[in-house]
């Protein structure tokens, strides 16, 4: 059995599970602070142990940026996030030391990522890029059947795109304004129609749709260029509006121009939505759990 635990903005999930990535209990903790959030996680565990589970690793997924290095002081840290009450705040060493267990760490959209290809809408594939469209905008990239680590982690919500032609919006981004997340994200959508983009209908629910398709496509069309991506996986509350998906591949061809012409790209299973819906977290945590035995 294995532990897994996913931080999230406003909650933090608890799971416990089996390999198979089936969820035989869970549980929800407000995430305002930090402290408190990690403890009565920490309890939910201890109680899952006693209770006789035999946990044999725990993963976490968390919002990041999160320190990946083993190597550096700060390694399995939240760093420098805009969630102000989280900056720097030690979460792997505080499961270590309060359970003894291994612990795998990383992004919460590497461990939808992984989720996704193990179950979920990139089955199978060796190299894949999962996009998360919501609060913020987030992705995790698996190549040659790895997550891909580096000095830290991707950042693909904030890759630039190109501005479409005509839109004035300057973006909601804090650091860049108008990148992927700056103009795509569900905040950027809301102050653009002064609604949830989930909750338009109509011709302004086409607009929208027409609009995330444009910014999705162009920053796909740089994950494609860069990353050889076989598919590309979009989830999120934004990322799984009706039509999306589809509007947004039709988008990447064009965008695409033709180059470098491989008829993979121009199928529609190329760009799809993702599988799991909420689940791809939590499951994925699992994922990272057996990563760290
Ligand atoms: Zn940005």
């Amino acid at each position: 059995m294995f532990g897994g635990v996913e931080i999230g903005g406003t909650k933090v999930i608890c799971v416990v599970g089996d390999e198979s990535g089936e969820i035989l209990d869970s549980t929800r903790i407000p995430a305002g602070d930090p402290d408190n959030a990690i403890e009565t996680a920490l309890d939910y565990f201890r109680r899952a142990i006693e209770a006789g589970t035999k946990l044999e690793a725990i993963g976490i997924g968390s919002f990041g940026p999160i320190e990946l290095r083993r190597e550096h002081p700060r390694y399995g840290w939240i760093t420098t996030t805009p969630k102000l009450a989280w900056i720097n705040t030690d979460v792997v060493g505080r499961f270590v030391a309060a359970l003894g267990l291994p612990v795998g760490f990383d992004t919460d959209v590497n461990a939808a990522a992984l989720a996704e290809g193990r179950w979920g809408a990139a089955r199978g594939l060796r190299s894949y890029v999962y996009l998360t469209l919501g609060t913020g905008v987030g992705g995790g990239a698996v190549i040659a059947g790895s997550v891909i680590h580096g000095l830290g982690h991707t950042e693909i919500g904030h890759i630039a795109v190109a501005r479409r032609p005509g839109d004035e919006y300057p973006g909601i981004c804090p650091y860049h304004g108008d990148c992927l997340e700056g103009m795509a994200s569900g905040p950027a959508l809301e102050a653009r129609f002064g609604q949830r983009a989930e909750t338009l209908t109509g011709p302004r629910q086409i607009v929208a749709t027409a609009l995330v398709a444009y910014y999705l496509a162009n920053g796909c069309r740089s994950l494609v260029y860069s990353m050889a991506p076989e598919r590309i996986v979009i989830g999120g509350g934004v990322g799984l509006m009706p039509g999306l998906a589809s509007a947004a591949h039709a988008e990447l061809v064009t965008q695409l121009a033709g180059y470098p012409g491989l008829p993979e790209h121009a199928d529609p299973l190329f760009l799809v939505p993702a599988a799991l819906g909420s689940m791809a977290g939590p499951a994925g945590t699992l994922l990272l759990a057996q990563g760290a035995v």
